[in-house]
């Protein structure tokens, strides 16, 4: 068990200290980012602190019905308001991020401000954005450390409804629903008192993960059907989506969530990749199973970064240049794949 307890004291201080909180999750927020900062903001109201929230760019629609993520200002959408706000912020606590670049279009004006920073996230080789930097790279979720830190703050651990809710998204989507990451016995306690306070996992389950578009399920069928490349021998499969492919199916923001992880499913794939062409550059999502470093791959090849299971990248080329460049480096790493699931 990791000792938090210098953290939660400082954190604590700092709470009680600061006037106005601003409370920032990454680009392109994901379950765990927006979750991890909808529970620390519910437990900061409950304290009494004047604490408001940002993003840098959109939620994505399986999101939005959390209780407060309609309190999230968006920065690119109300700029003035956001720059307001930070500037005029004493804390920032930045979550479930490693590196300032994450903040998107926000970046500047965030690390130039007087405010005093913390970061709470769950990557390895956190950068040095912050005065407070809690990294727990042991913890399946940025949501599961901030729990850790606000049961450390409270004799009695804090459990209202939104917040209850707000963990469990976090937990169940950087878990993949228990299937992958970091999850350990103590998520587990954390998860039971969350169903024991009453939470309706069901009614979560079906607002996170049966809840697309049929554009999105059609475009998952094409995907696989017509896009997926396996490559047996080096024991890897990836798939690629044109700009005219998401048009055709009338892709909106994180329609491709989660298509990343359909090619491991194959016996014997233990690498996996997703190209999605974006206007003038390529993302690329990386999985593997076992102990192949996605993240090194990522952040050697493809100026990115992430867990080791789980990461991503981009490149500044054509799709095809950036997949040829990417089977090349692949060659050259094969051997470090295991044999054995
Ligand atoms: P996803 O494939 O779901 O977009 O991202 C998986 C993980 O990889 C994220 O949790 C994030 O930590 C990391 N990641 C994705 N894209 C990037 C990137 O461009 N740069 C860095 N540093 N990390 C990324
Ligand atoms: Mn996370």
């Amino acid at each position: 068990m990791i000792d938090l307890s210098e953290y939660t004291k400082e954190l604590s201080k700092l709470f009680s200290s600061s006037g106005n909180i601003l409370l920032i999750s990454h680009i392109n927020p994901d379950g765990d980012a927006i979750g991890s900062q909808l529970a620390l903001y519910h437990f900061l109201k409950s304290r009494g602190s004047n604490v408001n929230m940002m993003t840098p760019n959109y939620l994505q629609e399986f999101l939005i019905w959390m209780d407060g993520a309609d309190l999230i200002n968006v920065f690119i959408k109300e700029r003035k308001k956001c720059r307001k706000l930070i500037e005029e912020a004493d804390l920032i606590v930045m979550l479930d991020f490693n590196q300032s670049s994450r903040l998107g279009l926000a970046e500047e004006l965030v690390i130039a401000s007087n405010a005093h920073k913390v970061v709470i996230d769950h990557h390895l080789d956190p950068g040095r954005f912050g005065d407070l930097i809690i990294s727990e790279p042991l913890k399946c979720s940025t949501s599961e450390l901030v729990h850790e830190l606000v049961c450390g703050m409270n004799r009695v651990e804090f459990i209202s409804r939104p917040y209850a809710e707000a963990l469990y998204v976090g937990i169940i989507t950087d878990t993949g629903n228990f299937e992958h990451g970091s999850y350990s016995s103590g998520t587990f306690r954390i998860v039971a008192d969350l169903l024991d306070s009453g939470i309706d996992k069901q009614k979560i389950l079906n607002l996170i993960y049966n809840n697309f578009s049929s554009d999105r399920v059609r475009l998952q069928g094409y995907a696989l059907n017509k896009r997926m490349v396996v490559i047996p021998e080096f024991k890897t499969a990836y798939i690629f989506l044109t700009k005219e492919d998401l048009k055709e199916y009338n892709h909106v923001k994180g329609d491709t969530e989660g298509f990343v992880n359909l090619p491991l499913s194959i016996r014997g794939i233990f690498f996996s990749a997703l190209f999605i062409e974006k206007d003038n550059f390529i993302k690329i999502s990386f999985r593997s199973k076992g102990h192949f470093p996605s993240n090194e791959f990522a952040s050697t090849y493809f100026s990115g970064g992430g867990h080791l299971n789980a990461s991503g990248g981009e490149y500044h080329d054509t799709l095809d240049n950036t997949i040829n460049y990417f089977l090349k480096v692949l060659k050259e790493n094969v051997w470090r794949f295991e044999d054995k699931v």
